[in-house]
């Protein structure tokens, strides 16, 4: 399970307790749900 932050986007794939972003310090991450089931093909 990855999370992603709400204020830059991106993704942090692995979270442990007390975690903030770290590539613009935000503190509120939701959990992002893995899209795997499909690739996207970009041909
Ligand atoms: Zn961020």
């Amino acid at each position: 399970m990855s999370y992603k932050c709400t204020q830059c986007g991106r993704k942090i794939p692995k979270i442990e307790g007390f975690v903030r972003c770290p590539y613009c310090g935000s503190r509120i991450l939701v959990k992002d749900r893995p899209n795997i089931s499909k690739e996207v093909s970009t041909d």
